[in-house]
């Protein structure tokens, strides 16, 4: 029996998936799926009325939610040097201390904060599977399981990523103690997943897996896994985040991680490379040809000064990105895609980078990039307005003043470039209305439980 009703919703001014168009009517079965979208329409009795223009909801391509509970823990000086590689520690602590019941908690959290953001799904790379000395759980995919309790709760659309680790560094190093919650051997890990395709399948999220880096599974891992895993969905991996990473893949194998990558991998448009920050020019035009997303997340590589990703060089050779909020520092598309384009502005000190000519739009020309690409990075097919695609929309605020007097592309270049998540106003998830006027409905319990973690985290 369906869960709801199907039923239709007009909007002054939507995102089509062939543009901008007036008057629309979009028209939503009882699935969850858009039935059809016709523009230039007046709205019928018992139509839902959008209370301001209407676009898709962004994928979200890389999460990991438990962190979410240390942002903004991590800002304190330490020696005078401090990386990626000091931030590391302190997630280790933070791993150490949390139980299933807190990190469903966590994710919940996140997943509403996400959705208040504009993010409709949220790619899971999950790497926390056991307790802190490294016993698994009695059910091994009890981790797993309690991701998916909470992209339900909160009402996100969810695709699990179940991440392979089992080594320290390059050439099968063993694994730190810090590392013993997320290590798997590949026939417990090809086991794992096999245990999650009926629970993925029954809460209705997409299941696809990782390799978390190159410096944490050796090729013959790879290889095993990639040739036995039940499923076909999205691969996605860690790659080129740091240049020490670059370096030590050099003195392994000679060859720079993107390129070592894309030669020994069967990188395809399944694939998605998370961060690629540190290509040569090279590398950035073999991995735009090779169909897979770059998977980037422009606030925590700030965060963790991990460095610029080559976007302007990366689109020119018609690489395709999408956007992730990775540590989640930030949970916003418009802090990320704001973020995206300034990097590029810094680097190259001039403006309006990522526009895809004369006279485009920045907002639009990133917007609609990172939705196609995420939707691919997610494993869906269709992404954006239109017939047979996920009925997830967001409306922006048509009360607010930037976004009332803006038209077509200039809603988004307000929305990103000069308000943030506060002009989302409703996010719509497969049909049904998550957020409402700001407002989540199961918001308080979601918080109280939150707020007991992070006191026992202080
Ligand atoms: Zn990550």
């Amino acid at each position: 029996m369906p869960a709801f009703s199907a039923h239709r919703l007009f909007a002054e001014q939507a995102l089509l998936s062939t543009g901008w168009a007036e008057n629309v009517v979009i028209s939503i079965d009882s699935d969850g799926c858009i039935a059809a979208v016709e523009a230039g329409q007046a709205p019928a009795p018992g139509d839902g009325r959008a209370a301001g223009p209407v676009v898709p909801a962004m994928p979200n391509l890389h999460s990991h939610a438990f962190q979410r509970a240390m942002a903004g823990l991590a800002e304190v000086a330490g020696s005078g040097d401090d990386s990626f590689w000091t931030w590391r520690e302190a997630m280790y602590r933070t791993v150490g201390l949390v139980d299933p019941d807190d990190v469903e908690a966590i994710a919940a959290k996140l997943y509403v904060e996400m959705l208040k953001g504009g993010f409709g799904r949220v790619v899971e790379f999950h790497y926390l599977h056991h307790t802190a000395d490294g016993t698994p759980y009695a059910d091994p995919a009890e981790m797993s399981l309690r991701i998916v309790n909470a992209a339900q709760a909160a009402g996100i659309g969810l695709t699990h990523l179940p991440v392979f680790y089992a080594h320290a560094n390059f050439g099968g190093v063993a694994p730190n103690p810090g590392q013993r919650p997320f290590l798997h051997d590949p026939d417990r890990f090809l086991a794992l997943l096999e245990r999650l395709v009926p629970a993925c399948a029954e809460a209705g999220a997409e299941l696809g897996y990782a390799i978390h880096s190159l410096r944490a599974a050796t090729p013959d891992e790879m290889r095993r896994i990639l040739g036995a895993a039940p499923i076909s969905g999205p691969v996605h991996i860690h790659v080129a985040e740091q240049t020490r990473e670059v370096e030590d893949c050099l003195a392994w194998s000679g060859r720079r991680p993107v390129d070592w990558l894309l030669d020994e991998m069967p990188v395809d448009q399944r694939w998605c490379a998370i961060h690629a920050t540190h290509m040569t020019a090279a590398e950035t035009e073999r991995l735009a040809k090779s169909g897979a997303i770059a998977g980037l997340c422009p606030a925590t590589e700030a965060n963790l000064g991990d460095g610029i990703f080559p976007a302007t060089d990366f689109l020119a050779a018609g690489g395709r990105f999408g956007i992730g909020t990775d540590s989640h520092v930030a949970t916003s598309v418009a802090e990320e895609l704001r973020l995206l384009e300034y990097g590029q502005r810094l680097r190259d000190r001039r403006r309006n980078r990522l526009a895809s000519g004369p006279g485009a739009s920045v907002g639009r020309t990133i917007f609609d990039a990172a939705l196609t690409g995420g939707a691919q990075a997610a494993g869906l097919g269709t992404s954006g307005i239109k017939a047979g695609a996920r009925a997830d929309l967001v409306v922006l605020d048509g009360a607010n003043p930037y976004i009332a007097a803006a038209s077509g592309n200039q809603i988004l270049d307000r929305w990103l470039f000069a308000l943030g998540g506060e002009a989302v106003r409703d996010v719509m998830i497969a049909g049904q209305w998550k957020i409402r006027n700001g407002h989540h409905d199961r918001e308080e319990d979601i918080d109280r439980a939150f707020g007991r973690v992070l006191t026992k985290l202080k």
